[in-house]
């Protein structure tokens, strides 16, 4: 990772901290998911890429869900995260280019005020594609206009996002008020991978049985991958590639698998 990428992220921790001393701590647990019909979610794996500390995913009636961000050690640092947030969803301190999961694992990706905080958002998408399986969907939230910020350096339009997204269903599409100042709009979109040839193919197994005495990282082992080579991971007390060797620690509850 290079300066500028060290320089962002920093940027971006200290703008949560601000918020949580300017709005106090309730600000990082007011997530509103009342009213969220939560039945298309159920024992389904759900991420939330570039998910900030806030959380949203645990929520959710997920068979596992990934909270993944590339500031998630440093949020745990900070103390921005909940405690029960890593006992009920994988924190992942990780780059959104190279996502830690496995080829068509994922039933739910959330891209919720992120891909315009990224220097190479077409990658991400390449990175959403790749993770869904046949049926998958993708809730994307994000502002177009204005002008790059330090946090923000990419200015979208709707047609950069028609391009990224090309191939996929475009199920919903609405517009907002932006995240933030200085922005346009705020785009709301779901895309869904409804290619018919591959709805038809059979689902990945479960290896793994899923209850409340399984821990998070057991639970999450089988839609885990190295980030750099996509090889599968074994867990002993840290995540270990089983096909190029790499060793990622588990930090203080935060799986440290950003490509070494
Ligand atoms: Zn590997």
């Amino acid at each position: 990772m290079d300066a500028k990428e060290l320089e962002k992220q920093a940027a971006e921790v200290g703008e949560w901290v601000a918020m949580r001393e300017a709005k106090g701590e309730a600000f990082l647990r007011d997530v509103n998911v009342d009213g969220v019909d939560m039945t298309p979610y159920e024992d389904k794996v759900i991420v939330d890429v570039g998910c900030g500390p806030r959380p949203f995913v645990e929520f959710y009636p997920a068979r596992a869900g990934f909270m993944l961000d590339c500031c998630m050690r440093e949020y745990q640092r900070e103390r921005l995260l909940q405690p029960e947030t890593p006992k009920k969803a994988l924190c992942v301190d990780c780059m959104a280019e190279r996502l830690p999961l496995r080829t068509g694992a994922v039933d739910h990706v959330f891209s919720i005020n992120m891909l315009d905080h990224c220097y190479d958002p077409e990658s991400v998408v390449a990175e959403f594609r790749r993770v869904i399986k046949p049926g998958g969907w993708i809730h994307l939230n994000v502002d177009i206009g204005g002008e790059a910020t330090p946090c923000e350096p990419i200015v979208f339009t709707e047609e950069r996002l028609d391009a990224m997204f090309a191939g996929l269903q475009l199920v919903y599409k609405d517009r907002g008020t932006p995240s933030h100042p200085g922005r346009e709009a705020m785009v709301i979109r779901v895309y869904r991978w409804a290619d018919e040839a591959a709805l038809t193919a059979s689902e990945p197994s479960s290896e793994v049985p899923v209850g409340k005495d399984v821990s998070v990282v057991e639970r999450s082992l089988q839609y885990l991958a190295c980030p750099v080579c996509r090889g599968p991971l074994q867990w002993k007390s840290d995540l270990l590639c089983e096909a190029c060797d790499h060793t990622y620690p588990i930090e203080d509850g935060i799986a440290m698998l950003k490509p070494a």
